[in-house]
């Protein structure tokens, strides 16, 4: 599971769904001194858990694709590494729609004239 770093006293959050050392290297670049202090007012940083890149829905349905507990966020950070195109089939085999992918892309694309990527 991603995170980020908020601060105590201010209004300081690093972007959403980074790893740890990327939130610390986040941190240091926004000019703070070392990695548990604030680089706008010195407070304390806390490491909040981030949310998901997908629902709570695709997560659980991609967890358990893999042979995963619902509940079981272990493999969250290969989930959302994957490309979105592989998300999308793992989701419609996983609900037993194998083989329509490409077709109900297709068709967003089509019907709302927007090219997915
Ligand atoms: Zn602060």
């Amino acid at each position: 599971m991603k995170s980020y770093a908020t601060c105590y006293k201010c209004d300081y959050r690093t972007k959403s769904y980074l790893t740890v050392e990327e939130i610390n290297i986040q941190i240091i670049k926004d000019g703070a001194d070392d990695e548990e202090h604030c680089p706008c007012c010195g407070g304390y940083l806390k490491i909040e858990e981030g949310e998901s890149i997908y629902s709570r829905q695709v997560m659980e349905d991609l967890r358990r694709r893999r042979g995963l507990a619902r509940e079981d966020r272990s493999e969250d950070n290969d989930i959302m590494a994957m490309p979105k195109e592989q998300v999308f089939k793992e989701l419609c085999n996983w609900n037993g729609l194998f083989g329509w992918n490409n077709t109900f892309l297709k068709w967003v694309e089509e019907i709302y004239g927007i090219k997915l990527n």
